[in-house]
């Protein structure tokens, strides 16, 4: 059974002057217990924002302006602020870039985690109190007990990040989503941080739901991908089908401009121009104006997000 089933989600954003930012246009996917999804796209492409989109964290000139998000069955569209902070931390955990920002800085990491567990949880203080330490034991705390008593500011980046997933998982979420959260961190942290998350998820049988801007966490921890581009899907297949066998362009770029051991030239920017502001999306299919195969009808009509081989799913003309 689907764990999430992301159905015409369609998030806009309302400027001045009547502008519209179509941030999300139209994202159709779904998540299966205990699977690791990965959304990857440049910076602007929309994943941010569907993965916002589906913890109702959108607001004003946001709004999600059409589609359903079926979590276990029920719509988080249609669900009141207050019945969606029972869902947020408690079946849908969270994990973000800067846990600085997610944290908070005048409690101690111990209040945080045991706020969770009471409010979610319905436990006693001593209990969350245990139930606290044992989770920052079992996220790469030795000593509990003290980091129980620490400020954020007292942990360095990589630990903060572990309290994070301390917090996020003390609850024993269906389905957590992290959005980017290794990218500030020093290379050597980000592996054990993504690793600690991947063992958290087999242990507690999650799913994630992956934000990110790097390929090479995609082949390491993913089963499934999306890549983004303009606020759509592009492209959507197994892992190890897109690496195999890329097919939009948008993808074929961002997989050239991975480096690589074997390549002399450093390809980093193989894609040329920007990623196109939500406001102003080129007529015809989004990628169009960097798309080296572009052809005529390419500008007139956005192609359709397409199955073209079992499981494999592209939206480009070139495969139609
Ligand atoms: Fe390129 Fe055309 Fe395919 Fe868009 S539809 S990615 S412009 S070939
Ligand atoms: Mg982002």
């Amino acid at each position: 059974k689907t764990l999430l089933d992301v159905k015409g989600l369609k998030t806009y954003f309302y400027l001045e002057g009547k502008k519209v930012a179509k941030a999300v246009d139209g994202v159709d996917f779904s998540v299966n217990p205990g699977e690791t999804v990965a959304l990857v796209g440049e910076s602007g492409s929309g994943k941010s924002i569907t993965s916002l989109s589906i913890m109702k964290l959108i607001n004003k000139p946001g709004k999600i302006e059409n589609g359903q998000i079926l979590f276990d069955g029920k719509d988080l569209v249609g669900l009141t602020d207050k019945q969606m902070t029972n869902i947020r931390g408690r079946e849908i955990g969270m994990i973000f870039q800067e846990p600085m920002t997610a944290l908070n800085p005048v409690f101690t990491i111990g209040n945080q985690i045991k706020e969770t567990l009471i409010r979610h949880k319905k436990i006693s203080k001593a209990e969350a109190e245990r139930k606290a330490i044992e989770l920052l034991k079992l996220v790469g705390f030795p000593r509990a007990e003290e980091t129980m008593k620490e400020y954020p500011h007292q942990l360095s980046g990589g630990m903060r990040q572990r309290a994070m997933i301390a917090i996020a998982i003390s609850c024993d979420p269906k389905l957590l989503i992290a959005d980017e959260p290794t990218t500030a961190l020093d290379v050597t942290i980000q592996a054990q941080i993504l690793d600690l998350m991947d063992e958290m998820k087999k242990k507690f049988n999650m799913a994630v739901l992956l934000i990110t801007h790097d390929l090479g966490v995609v082949a390491e921890y993913a089963d499934k991908v999306m890549v983004m581009y303009g606020g759509q899907i592009v492209e959507e297949t197994k892992v190890e089908e897109l690496f195999l066998n890329p097919k939009h362009p948008y993808t074929t770029g961002l997989l050239e401009s991975l480096p690589s051991l074997e390549k002399e030239v450093d390809r980093l920017g193989a894609i040329k121009g920007m990623v196109p502001a939500a406001h102003s999306f080129p007529v015809g299919c989004r990628f169009s104006d960097r798309c080296p195969h572009a052809m005529d009808k390419c500008r007139e009509k956005n192609p359709e997000l397409r199955e073209v081989e079992p499981g494999h799913k592209v939206r480009c003309y070139l495969y139609e």
